[in-house]
Formats: C-alpha cells, structure tokens, sequence
C-alpha cells in the first residue's frame, strides 16, 4: 500500500496492522524532498506497549525453544526476500528520509548484512566446555535470550539501524518491540511485513510507533529485558538512565563530532572522494559523518580549501524521488533550521563560509554543502553535533596537536587519518580517543562481524550493536558443572 497524506501508518502487534485511533497526536510524515505531507503517525503510549509486550511475551516460550539452524531458515528465506524488494524498500527510505536512492540501497545493504550475520547464528551460539575442570566435574556455558527486547532508533538510517538490532535479537530466540523514529515509520514497517512474509510467528516481531511516551513506556516496562537505543546523546542518556532503574540491560549510542586528519602526504584523489562521501554523504546526517577536516600543516590545509571549494561547486543538490543528484535535503524544517543557524553564526565568528553559488531547490529542507574556513576548538561549531552537510576546517602544524584537540571533543565516535606513513598512522591509532578508527577510509563504519564502538557520550552501555558483542548482549549466559559418579557405573554392573 502505497503511503497517503490521509493514511494513518499502523501498529504491528501479533502479526496484525492496528491502526491506532486512540492516539491524541498524529504527527505528519513529510516528503523531506518536497515538504509534502505522505502520512500520518499515531503517537502511541503505554497501552499500545503493553499490548506488544503481551503478544512477544506470548510467542517467546516457542520461540527460544526453536532449535537455533531452525531459527536461522527464517533469516535465510528474509534475506532473499529482501533482496527482492531492495528497489522499492530503497525507493521508500529516499520518499521519508531524502537520502538519494544510492545512498538508500547501502542503507539497506548494510541492514541486510547482518540479516547474513544472524544467518550463522547457530554457530555464534555455542559455548565455551571444559572437560575435567576439577575432579570429575564437567564446566560448560550455554547461551541463553533474554525474553522481550526492545528497540527505539533514530530517523537517519531507516533499515539499517533497525537492522542492527532485531534480527540478532530474534535470532538469538528472544521476541522484539521495535519503536522507529516518528520522522521514518514506514520502511520499519516494510522491513517487518517482509519478515512475517519469511515465515515468522506472530508475536515474535512487532512494531509500535510514537516518540517520548513510548519509548519511557519501553523503558519502565518489567516485561521488556533489554532496550537498545540509537539517537542523539541527550535521549541515549535519558534512555539509559530510565532502562536501568528498572534492572534492563540498555545499549545507547549517541550522537557524534568526528575527525578527518589529513597528513601532507595523503593521495589528493582518493582522499577527497573520501571526505566528500564523509561530510555531505547523506547530507552529513551519519553518526559517523566527517565533520571536522584537520589538515597537518598551513599549506596542505589551503591546498585542501582550495580542492575542496572547487568540487563544492560541482556538486548537484536536489529531490532524489524525481532525478539523480550528489545530495538531497535535511530531515525536516527544524534540522534545517538549526543547521543553517551554525552557518549564519560562523561569519560573525570570524570563519568563512565557503559553498556553492545558491541553486538548490526552493522547496524542501535543503541547506547547501558548506565548507567552514578558520573554525577554532572553542567554538560550538567543534564542539557540537551539527547533523548537517557543514565541515569545519580546524589548522594545525603538528600531529600530536590534531590529535590533542579531537581527544577535546566530548564524543568517541570515529575519526580517520589519511596519509601514505605506517609511522603517522600508527601515532594516531595508539593517541586517538575514540571507538572506531579509520585509516584512508572516510567513514570507518564497522561491518556486522565487528562491534559498533563508539565511546564517551558516543555510547551509554557496556556491549555494543553488532558482532560477538551484539550476540552477548540478546543473550545471558549459564555455566553449568556437572559431575556423574563412576562408582555409579560400576553399581550397575555397566
Ligand atoms: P533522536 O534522539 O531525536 O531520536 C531517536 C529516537 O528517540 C526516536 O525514536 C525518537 O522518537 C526518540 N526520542 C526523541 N526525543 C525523545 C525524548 N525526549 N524522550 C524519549 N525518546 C525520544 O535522534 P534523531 O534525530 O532521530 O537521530 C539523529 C541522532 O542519532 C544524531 O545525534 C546521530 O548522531 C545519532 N545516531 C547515532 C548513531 C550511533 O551509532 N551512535 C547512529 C545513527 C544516529
């Protein structure tokens, strides 16, 4: 069914659409592209949890009994069927997010990479034994879920952030909430008709839509035993607090300022590709978007202001539903707003402004790729998250200066070094505080086999999504030792 300015985007609670009519708020879903309304969506509270909780908690016993390789056909079957609707699901993200289509199919790309991650999760399930651990004593451990998980995510990435969490939670056995984000419920709701449609009980899945109520909902509800959140560090905050007053195991990831350092003897090509997919790629609105440009040395930085100037000017703007361009808008009016204010600020500043001339579309949430030329580390242009297409250019001379300053920044995302010496990169792999660290690669976004690291106010928790670690956390461990008499045996006449 194909979204409406009239339709109300339902509920998916024990394998039935619920609309939900109770809802006091029906928050407009806009084409960010255009500004145009294509759906409403309930605000949904406590009751509506409830009702999830009540239905994933029914599916479970039969659920975590499912022998895990049975388990995993379903993720195999979601796969392939995925993959067959990887063009309208990228359409659908492009409609209520306004990335460009290429950006919406790595997007679901990289959901569908854990969905092959959880394919194996039969194996990432086995425990660790040791015979003999002391006279006659066996020791093993065994993995066990959890029960109901929940998961509250973010507007940026549709499938993939959802992706990073229900189906290793799933797979591990344990039955899920998802709350998306009020600004993208649609494709959350595609990614979950298609894992019914792979042949998944009901109940074991569900999606509840809203904002604040539900997700404090989430949080305070003694049925749900684990909530991972990924949003802005304000709200992982709030969230990790209120889940683990209540006993919940809580994963939040944050919000994020991260670093491209740029040695003198960096490749010119592949380095600026790398930061121009880094800083405006997605319209700068990744957690693990560049946002910050340190080139070591005066003249290297003016040469990277000069190329950089020079390839903003080529760069296309513009509505990815109706043409292809190199970067589509914000999400909505106020993360325009807000984003175009730290450019009108940066002027009086002191900071030059550098960007295209003004061709963008009149309509939509557009702001134009910036450059920002003598931006200093106590400004809130560093300090801040600004979530828009805007890189700040920070001079340095030395690289123990650059990497002093980023180790300033409050948040422990990513950060990458580009240069041609093992010496320089191994300086700043060792000195950088951050979780995730990239050399030559402008976005250091780790696959589905390895954790997804941020540290600081990056990340409230202690396992992270993704990989082993992601497996650790949709599970609890039980350590069993056993000893069985021989004397028994021999009683028997065995
Ligand atoms: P957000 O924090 O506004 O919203 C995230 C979720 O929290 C949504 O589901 C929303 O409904 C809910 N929410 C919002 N305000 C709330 C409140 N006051 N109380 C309870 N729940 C609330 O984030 P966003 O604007 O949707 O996403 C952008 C942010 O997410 C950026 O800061 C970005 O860096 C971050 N992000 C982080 C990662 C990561 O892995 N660290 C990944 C993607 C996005």
């Amino acid at each position: 069914m194909s979204p409406t300015p009239t339709n109300s985007v339902p509920n998916f609670i024990n394998g039935n659409w619920i609309e939900d009519t109770t809802s006091q708020i029906q928050s407009p879903v806009h084409n960010p592209s255009t500004g145009e309304v294509i759906a409403r969506v309930p605000h949904s509270g406590a009751k509506q949890i409830d009702q999830a909780v009540e239905a994933a908690r029914t599916a479970y016993p039969h659920w975590a009994g499912t022998p895990a390789p049975k388990r995993a056909e379903s993720f195999h079957r979601y796969r392939r069927i995925l993959a067959e609707h990887a063009d309208e699901i990228a359409r659908l993200i492009t409609l209520e997010n306004g990335k460009t289509l290429e950006e919406s199919r790595g997007d679901l790309r990289r959901g569908i990479e854990v969905v092959e991650f959880a394919c194996g999760i039969a194996h990432l399930l086995k425990g660790e034994n040791l015979p003999q651990v002391a006279n006659g004593i066996d020791g093993l451990t065994m993995r066990e879920p959890l029960g109901v998980c929940a998961g509250i995510t973010p507007f940026n990435f549709p499938a993939m952030v959802p992706m990073w969490m229900f189906p290793l939670a799933i797979a591990c056995g344990n039955t899920f909430i998802l709350k998306p984000s009020e600004k993208t419920p649609l494709t959350a709701n595609k990614l979950a008709e298609l894992f019914q449609e792979a042949g998944l009980p009901d109940g074991v899945m569900n999606v509840v839509h809203g904002a604040r109520e539900a997700v404090d909902a989430i949080c305070l509800h003694p049925g749900i035993s684990s909530v991972s959140f990924v949003g802005s560090s304000a709200v992982a905050k709030h969230v990790y607090t209120l889940a683990c007053s209540t006993g919940k195991r809580c994963q939040a990831a944050g919000g994020a300022k991260n670093v491209l350092l740029v040695m003198p003897d960096a490749n010119p090509d592949s380095t600026l590709r790398a930061i121009l997919g880094s800083a405006y790629g997605c319209s700068g609105q990744r957690c693990m978007a560049g946002s910050v440009l340190m080139p070591v040395g005066q003249k290297n930085a003016d040469d990277w202001r000069e190329r950089l100037t020079t390839a903003l000017r080529e760069m296309k703007v513009g509505d990815s539903n109706a043409g292809t361009f190199d970067m589509g808008p914000l999400i909505d009016e106020s993360s325009r707003e807000r984003c175009q204010s730290f450019v009108n600020d940066a002027r009086p500043a002191g900071v030059e402004v550098l960007h295209a001339d003004d061709d963008k579309p009149e309509r939509g949430y557009f702001v134009l790729p910036t450059l920002l030329d003598g931006v200093k580390p106590e400004m809130n242009l560093f300090q801040q998250e600004i979530f828009g297409p805007v890189l700040s250019l920070v001079r340095t001379d030395a690289l123990a200066d650059a990497i002093g300053l980023m180790n300033r920044l409050g948040y422990g995302n990513g950060a990458t070094i580009f240069t041609a010496s093992g010496a320089a990169s191994r300086q700043f792999v060792h000195g950088i505080q951050c979780g995730m660290v990239g050399i030559n690669i402008g976005v250091p976004a780790p696959m589905p086999l390895f954790p997804f690291s941020g540290w600081n106010q990056s990340f409230y928790g202690d396992l992270h999504v993704q990989g082993t670690e992601g497996v650790a956390f949709y599970t609890r461990q039980k350590v069993v030792l056993s000893r069985w008499d021989d004397s028994y045996v021999r009683t028997q006449g065995w």
